[in-house]
Order: structure tokens, then sequence, then C-alpha cells
């Protein structure tokens, strides 16, 4: 099976910002979960991958294939659903996605319509395959959107942002999709959502200000910092003294009161208790002191 190398990325925009520095990254078969603020480089890191543009710097190997020399071949095994799926409203998806399967150069029609009928399954919306999009719900939307993304079979689906907007069920039933399609294929899904990382990735990059902070298992990181994530109630009027003191990666109001998290290497006494890490406790304790106002809202 392919991985995906990436090694050296660099890209600064023309204003001045550097969105991405220096990346380095291998990315096997399954569900690789990039996590980042907001600006972090996300975005401008797989839009880079999925070959829409160009980076300062850098390689990005998918197998054997040098990705940056080889747009056109590399094209044909890549899916790609953007953080904004524009859909025709008027049209239906059995339409709208034999049109984009011609334009993906899926000419012969007995093929074709077996790949769209296939995909419809797939993503479970054959029932309503008759329907204009502008009746569906986000969810479905996504849904399509992927649907539309697996045209080619890809080895490389690259998924941005997808879960916005989407309902609870809406938003498991598209991680099953997710989850199945990763069996063979490589799916790098970029989120600001910690839990999506954790229920779903077997491994994952935390990036900040276009650098990559850890690289792993989602896991192994939680393991990592077990017992030196510590809690405390505290009243609000003592943030500012406890901020002073000690780096705290999470704060909650509680009842009128505010319940924080901080990273120590031993115990700091003073009241505070020892509590149960989450990947929201790795995420947030690498990105503190990157962006000293980002905290936890948990
Ligand atoms: P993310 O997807 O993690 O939110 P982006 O890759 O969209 O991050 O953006 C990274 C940084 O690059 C941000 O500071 C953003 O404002 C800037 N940026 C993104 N696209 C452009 C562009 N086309 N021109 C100039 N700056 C950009």
């Amino acid at each position: 099976m392919e991985t995906l190398t990436i090694s050296g990325l660099s890209k600064t925009y023309t204003n001045g910002v550097q969105a991405l520095s220096n990346v380095s990254l291998t990315i096997p078969v399954g569900m690789f979960g990039l996590l980042g603020p907001n600006g972090a480089g996300k975005s401008t890191f797989m839009r880079t991958i999925a070959t829409l543009q160009e980076p300062d710097k850098g390689t990005i190997i998918l197998g054997e294939t040098d990705v940056l020399k080889n747009k056109h071949q590399v094209r044909k095994k890549l899916g790609y659903l953007p953080q904004e799926f524009g859909v025709y409203p008027r049209v239906s998806a059995d339409v709208l996605l034999n049109h984009l399967a011609v334009l993906k150069g899926i000419t012969n029609k007995k093929e074709r319509t077996e790949i769209v009928k296939a995909l419809l399954y797939k993503t479970n919306l054959y029932e309503k395959r008759k329907k204009n999009l502008g009746s569906y719900s986000g969810g479905m939307k996504q849904r399509f959107g992927i649907a539309q993304a697996l045209l080619l079979n890809p080895t490389l689906l690259i998924v941005d942002e997808p879960t916005a907007g989407l309902d609870p069920a809406e938003r498991n039933r598209f991680h099953n999709l997710l989850n199945e399609l990763s069996a063979a294929t490589i799916v790098i899904l970029s989120t600001h959502i910690v839990e999506d990382v954790k229920e779903l990735c077997t491994s994952m990059a935390i990036i900040c200000n276009g650098k990559v902070l850890l690289t792993g298992n989602p896991l192994q990181a939680i393991e990592d910092i077990k017992g030196k994530i510590f809690s405390k109630v505290i009243k609000k009027s003592q943030h500012e003294t406890y901020n002073e003191q000690y780096t705290i990666i999470a704060d909650r109001l509680f009842q009128g009161n505010t319940v924080i998290h901080i990273f120590s290497d031993g115990d700091p006494g003073n009241g505070f208790k020892p509590v149960e890490a989450d990947l929201s406790d790795v995420y947030f304790s690498q990105i503190f002191g990157q962006f000293t106002s980002v905290k936890k809202q948990y």
C-alpha cells in the first residue's frame, strides 16, 4: 500500500504570511487527522497536496510518484472535498454526479452509470438521487461531496473541515463513511474538532503557525501526558494570579467558579488534583505557548 511522504514543505504568501514552515510528515493508509486552530495552515497544506497550489519549497511523494512533478497523473488518484463544496441547487444528485464523471474522463456510458450508482449507494444517497441538491441537508451535501471525490477511486482522499454545520447524526454517518473508506485509502482529515481526531484517526499531526508541533498516534499522545494534567476549581477573580503561576491549558466555568487544567511534570500541590488526560489536553498543551490567547472550552 502507498504512503504519502511530505518533506520540508514551506509556503509564504505574497502578503508575507508564512502559512507552512518546513512541514515534514509521513502519512500511511488509514485516517490521518490534521489538527490546528484557524489560520494554522491546514487548508494551505491540503490544497498543496491536492495539487491546487504550489509550495515555495519541499517535496510530496505518493508511493513512488513525485506529486509536484506529475500533477496530471496524481490527479487521477486523488479525491478532494474542499471546505466549501458548492452544488448546483436545481440539479439532481444523479445528474450532477454523471456530469462530474464525464468531466473526470469517465466517458463510457455503461461504466459511468455503474460507477455513479455504486457511489450513490455507498454514500447512502441512492433513494434521494432524483431530488434536487438544493433540497439536501448539510450532511447529504457533504456525502455528495464525498461521492464526487471518489469518482476516480482515489488512493488519496483529502477532506477539509467536513463536519462543520452537521448535526450529530449526520456527523456520525459521515464519520462511518470515512472510516470505511480508510481501510484501503489514505484519508487526510483536517479539523479543529479534537474529538473527531480521537474517535477516527490512527495517526495525526498538530499544526500551528505553519509548523508541525506533534505527530503520532492520538492514543499514544494521550498516554505520553498521563499523570501530567491537574485540575482545580478556583474563583473567577483568582484566574489572573493562577495564570501567572501556572501554565493553564484549559478553563471552563462551573457554577460560577472556574475549573482550570494545568500541565505539570510533577504534583503541583496547592489543592490541584490529577485528572485523566484527554486529546484536548495534548492539543492545548502543545499549542499553548504558540498562542497564549487560545484556551480550551470544554
Ligand atoms: P487554516 O486552514 O488552518 O485555517 P490556512 O491555510 O487557510 O489555515 O491559512 C494559513 C494562513 O495563511 C492564515 O494566516 C491565512 O490568513 C493565510 N492565507 C491563506 N490563504 C491565503 C492567501 N491566498 N493569501 C494570503 N494569505 C493567505
